[in-house]
């Protein structure tokens, strides 16, 4: 019996940074591919600081003038700033100290294959609408308000993708299913591959103001107003986001742990203006004359997982719907993105072979589980031991390895030795309850890598 062909070679559900840069690959390379989006874009979205090595896949997508066109803010570094009460640490394993108030520039590190020394803060609306215009533009069919309710995988010969339009159930047939669907990990719910993350459980209220000047909180007030700027704050695990959107509109977000958290909506907001209270000059910057909040508060939840397999027999996880971990540093659009760009290769591999069993898609598995998990290790040294990352990148010794990590190059080493040296100090000082550094530590990342070290 003759197989009918299906409807494409490749349903996308999700058309966020992950689903849309996955269209762009592989319409561009000729291949028929449909994305699927529950919204009608522009809508917001939070995520809006990104890390250089997405310039990678702009470029590879030819994506990069529509970015300049569109005078997204240049970020040219990064900064983390503490309390003006915050101790200085002297590090006895290098004489270093520390005073949590560090910043790099991207500049200091090249990286291959990025051209430039800055990568871009983005409105999400106007920026993932961009992306999706531009993966339609190389051929892909792009569906909006269309959600997809679930995929089908019994028939051996393509994947089911089921949505419905008014009360009619519907189904579009194709070869591979692309799982882009952000945390809502449609298809992870569905194959109960999804794992709340035993360690993270980070709340986060953020909103934007215009006519804030963030520069009231920089050490160089020329050179870093379109900075991001991490605040520490004097409540532990907690931190405020600055992120420009325009030359006026500045994003800003308290992340903290749940238990922080109130149910009602009017005690968060008071939570909110608290944390940023604990810091005088930002609450005076954000309620200076001039200065207003021009969109409602928003809250995102509870949101780091994994999911116990990244590909299936006809299926790949890329961005949010494959992993999430904790946005300290702005990683998640990057991951989105270089997903499509290691993923996309093996999905056209399977075309041309034929072959659509989960091994099919391995490297790009591989590849992205070493990435992610040089970031869980990275966040979790930076939860555990703050004053460490400080030290390390304030250390010329190990200040551009920080970097590369910072840059986003994450995939390439099965773990960087910078990231060893950081594990391992940090085991030491937790065995150790009279290292200087012993009372630093912070109880959210507790013993986290205490079986990698239980020689
Ligand atoms: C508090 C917080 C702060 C963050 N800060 C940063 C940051 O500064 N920088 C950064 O890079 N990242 C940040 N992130 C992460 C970033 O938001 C995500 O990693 C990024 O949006 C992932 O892109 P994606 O395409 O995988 O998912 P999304 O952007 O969420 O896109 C998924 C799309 O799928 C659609 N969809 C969902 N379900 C269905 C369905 N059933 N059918 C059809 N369509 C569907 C959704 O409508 C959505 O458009 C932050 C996240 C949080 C929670």
């Amino acid at each position: 019996m003759k197989h009918s062909e299906p409807d494409f070679e490749v349903g996308i559900i999700g058309g966020g940074p992950a689903g849309s840069s996955m269209a762009a690959y592989l319409a561009k390379a000729g291949i028929n591919c449909v994305v699927f989006e529950r919204e009608i874009m522009p809508r917001p979205h939070v995520g809006e600081s990104l890390v250089p090595s997405s310039t990678r896949v702009f470029k590879e997508l030819n994506f990069l003038p529509k970015m300049e066109e569109a005078k997204f803010p240049h970020k040219f570094g990064a900064a983390w700033t503490a309390a003006s009460d915050a101790k200085v640490y002297d590090m006895d394993f290098g004489g270093v100290s520390a005073d949590c108030h560090v910043d790099v520039r991207f500049e200091e590190r090249d990286q291959p294959g990025v051209a430039q020394n800055y990568t871009y803060h983005v409105d999400r609306g106007k920026f993932d609408l961009m992306l999706l215009q531009h993966a339609s533009g190389f051929g892909a069919k792009v569906y909006e308000g269309v959600g997809v309710t679930g995929v089908d995988f019994t028939d051996p010969n393509h994947a089911a993708v089921k949505y419905s339009i008014g009360k009619k159930e519907m189904s579009t047939t194709c070869r591979v299913v692309v799982d882009a669907s952000g945390r809502k990990t449609l298809v992870g719910n569905q194959l109960k591959w999804r794992i709340q993350d035993p360690v993270f459980d980070q709340y986060a209220i953020h909103t934007w103001f215009d006519g804030y000047d963030r520069r009231v909180m920089a050490k160089r007030k020329e050179t870093m107003g379109d900075f991001i700027f991490i605040h520490f704050l004097p409540i532990t695990n907690t931190w405020v986001w600055q992120i420009p959107i325009t030359d006026t509109v500045t994003s800003i977000g308290v992340v903290t742990q749940k238990k922080n958290f109130a149910k009602s909506k009017e005690s968060r907001e008071k939570y909110f203006w608290e944390c940023i209270k604990s810091r005088p000059e930002l609450y005076e910057g954000l309620k200076a004359q001039g200065s207003q909040q021009i969109r409602a508060f928003k809250d995102e939840g509870d949101y780091s997982y994994a999911m116990r397999q990244l590909a299936g027999d006809r299926v790949v996880l890329v961005g949010d719907a494959g992993r999430f971990v904790d946005p300290i540093f702005s990683t998640g659009v990057s991951i989105a993105l270089n997903c499509s760009r290691f993923a996309h290769k093996d999905i056209i591999g399977a075309l041309e072979s034929g072959d659509f069993r989960r091994e099919a898609f391995n490297t790009y598995e591989s590849t992205i589980r070493r990435g992610t998990r040089n970031w869980y290790n990275f966040i979790t040294v930076y939860y555990r031991l703050n004053v460490l990352f400080t030290a390390f990148v304030q250390d010329p010794r190990y200040r551009l390895d920080v970097l590369k990590l910072l840059q986003g190059d994450v995939y390439d080493d099965a773990e960087p030795a910078v990231l060893t040296r950081m594990r391992s100090i940090v085991t030491e000082v937790e065995k150790n309850p009279k290292h200087s550094l012993h009372g630093f530590l912070g109880d959210l990342t507790a013993n986290a890598f205490a079986e990698a070290h239980s020689d």
